[in-house]
């Protein structure tokens, strides 16, 4: 079982994933690219992924077989075992609980080869439809506090296998990262009584020189104090906490953004590994007035090294002004 532990300072929680149980000899460095050519995500290997959870396929196609354009599947590997109690226990100063929660695969195609830049724009709605499915199905679950959909793009980023996926971990904490913008938002909330995110909107949009693109619902922009090279921040414009509350025309918008946006990158900087990560609210957190649900891009240029750890500090040699500017005239 793998078990979450607080550090008694910091107040971190980190996940010690027993089960996944490497060894100093499995850290190190190999390619996973090509050794097998065997892609357990491939239509026709449904069988080699643990049973289906969520899929939209073709009417008559049967679940676990092929038909499918979106599977989401447990991780075969998971971070959290989703059966069990918290168990939540002191070791002395310690704090910990068993590592419960959910870790699933979103696969968000049947063509191996195909980005989520390249799909058409009517699949990377259902993919964002795919998400807040399950958002909606895992939030009546009294033991998830927090639910994290990610994507890692490329090795570089985290990604083990090629074909296009993405993935969901539900906690049963409070990431201290999400945390730090919620507490963020509420002081500000507090002293202005508005949201710091529509005010950043309005003002980018306001100046441009750091705003990449907008349409009809949502907004790109490089953030003022962005930590890395082309961080790309794309917001809904209407206030909104939850995610999970979007609608068809949001989802059109946002699938927009997201297709234009990530095509860009891919342009500028020869389709670079990339990390995205979905920040909405807590699960049953009242957040409503200040907290603004958005998507960070974060393009692997740089490497996290001592200076980064030792300080919090993040040292960007691309100034945001400067990868709106070549962002905005890149032609899609
Ligand atoms: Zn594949
Ligand atoms: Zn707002």
């Amino acid at each position: 079982m793998p078990e979450l532990r607080k550090d008694p300072i910091t107040g971190r929680w980190v996940i010690i994933s027993t089960e996944r149980g490497k060894r100093p000899s499995d850290f190190q460095v190999t390619s996973s690219k090509g050794k097998s050519g065997f892609c357990p995500f491939c239509p026709g290997n449904e069988s080699t992924t643990p049973p289906e959870i969520l899929s939209y396929r073709e009417i008559g196609s049967v679940p676990n077989g092929p038909g499918w354009s979106l599977r989401v599947v447990p991780n075969k590997f998971p971070a959290l075992q989703i059966e069990g109690d918290l168990d939540k226990t002191g070791e002395g100063l310690y704090d910990r609980m068993n590592g419960i929660g959910a870790h699933e695969v979103i696969i968000e195609t049947p063509d191996h080869h195909m980005t989520l830049s390249n799909l058409p724009l009517k699949k990377i709605e259902d993919l964002f439809w795919a998400y807040r499915d399950r958002i909606v199905d895992l939030t009546k679950d009294p033991r998830f506090k927090y639910i994290l959909i990610f994507k890692n793009e490329g090795e570089i980023a985290g990604a083990t296998l090629e074909h296009g996926h993405s993935q969901l971990i539900a906690l049963p904490i409070v990431p201290r990262q999400v945390l730090e913008e919620i507490d963020g938002a509420r002081q500000y909330y507090a002293y202005k009584e508005r949201c710091i995110f529509c005010d950043m909107i309005r003002q980018e949009l306001n100046l441009k020189h750091r705003l990449i693109e907008e349409n009809n619902h949502f907004i790109a922009l490089s953030p003022y104090a962005s930590r890395f090279p082309f961080e790309t921040w794309v917001l809904p414009k209407r206030h909104s906490s939850n995610f999970e509350h979007c609608q068809t025309e949001d989802f059109e918008s946002l699938a927009k953004m997201m297709k234009s946006v990530l095509s860009k990158i891919d342009k500028v900087l020869n389709i670079p590994p990339y990390n995205f990560m979905l920040h909405t609210c807590p699960v049953k957190n009242h957040t409503d007035e200040f907290y603004h649900w958005h998507v960070e891009i974060i393009p692997k240029l740089t490497r996290v090294a001592g200076f980064e750890w030792g300080s919090g500090f993040y040292i960007n040699p691309t100034a945001p002004e400067e990868a709106a500017s070549s962002l905005r005239k890149v032609d899609i």
